[in-house]
């Protein structure tokens, strides 16, 4: 089996149009049915084949291109899923992009700009490490974020995230329709996880470079976060653009449900290598015909013409 079941699928996605219970229906320890890192490594490896071979036919077809939005709270995993998922592919065919505090320059523009300028094209997969949704979640957490936005009067109001996740809903909607597919998947780690990785941030020499005293503050804030979280997911995930929660407390769990989740997304899609046409297939034969001859007669026919004048 190259991936993991389509009914563990089912349960990590959230269901467009019902409504969902974050910290009761999804379990960050989940790990479906497998007991150990061992039972993973061959499917993953396997999973991790299988997308590069999704990859080429997407970059050759150059039709469709995909997103994927990764969303999770600090030391869930992102950069580690990201590397360990995408190893096998072409690097020519994707980008990673990771959202910070936007800048003055990114403030002066409304709040998908920045994301607009950073979407794959065709043929690629884009990977946000963080993205838009930020601006439902820590922005909401934070209303000091909102006020450094220069949104006209009369728009900071309480229906302003209402209005977020329909303008989202209408984003990714036309991105859909334009053959850009949507992936968004949230990295679903505990609380207590969580500490156990920052402790080791603080006590490993070579993982002191990741942990930012600020990040303790954040933590306080887990609460407001996961209702900021379950609200959003239960407003944005929509038939053509749903998001997954995938468990993040045993990392080797979460490499495989996401190389899975891509999978079963770029399985749907009709990737095929473009076609050859006659017109094609008669260039190749005649360039083969020139190879070939090659052999017999390197010399291009002016080069023959000079070497007799002489
Ligand atoms: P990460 O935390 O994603 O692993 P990092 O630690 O390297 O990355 P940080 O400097 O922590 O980078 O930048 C990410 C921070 O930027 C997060 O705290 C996130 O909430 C914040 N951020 C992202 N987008 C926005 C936004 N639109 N408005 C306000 N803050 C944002
Ligand atoms: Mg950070």
């Amino acid at each position: 089996m190259t991936q993991l079941p389509d009914k563990v699928l089912k349960r990590l996605i959230v269901p467009p149009g019902t409504r969902i219970n974050l910290r009761r229906d999804y379990d960050p320890g989940y790990t479906g049915g497998l007991s150990s890192r061992g039972d993973a490594g061959e499917q993953l490896a396997e999973g991790i084949e299988r997308l590069a071979e999704h990859q080429d036919k997407l970059y050759a077809q150059n039709t469709y291109a995909l997103l994927i939005n990764l969303q999770a709270m600090d030391a869930a995993g992102k950069d580690s899923t990201i590397k360990h998922v995408m190893s096998g592919v072409n690097p020519q065919g994707v980008q990673v992009k990771s959202f910070k505090v936007p800048s003055e320059e990114e403030l002066d523009h409304d709040y998908l700009w920045r994301n607009f300028l950073a979407l794959p094209g065709r043929g690629n997969i884009g990977i946000f490490n963080r993205s838009y949704y930020e601006e439902v979640l820590v922005v909401r957490v934070h209303k000091e974020f909102l006020e450094r936005q220069q949104l006209p009067p009369g728009r900071k109001t309480d229906t302003i995230w209402q209005r977020r996740y329909e303008e989202i809903n209408n984003f990714e909607k036309y991105l859909s329709d334009n053959g850009i597919v949507v992936l968004k998947i949230f990295l679903n780690v505990s609380k207590e996880t969580q500490k156990k990785r920052f402790l080791e941030r603080i006590d490993e020499p070579e993982k002191n470079w990741k942990f930012s005293a600020t990040d303790v503050l954040e933590r306080r804030y887990w609460e407001q976060y996961m209702d900021a979280y379950e609200e959003m997911f239960n407003h944005t995930s929509t038939p053509w653009a749903p998001w997954y929660i995938v468990p993040a407390d045993h990392k080797w769990f979460t490499r495989l449900a996401v190389v899975s989740i891509i999978n079963a997304m770029l399985g749907r899609l009709d990737l095929a290598y473009p076609e050859v046409s006659p017109e094609k297939k008669e260039a190749l034969m005649q360039a083969r015909r020139m190879l070939e001859d090659e052999e017999r007669d390197p010399a291009p026919p002016d080069r023959k013409k000079k070497k007799r004048k002489r």
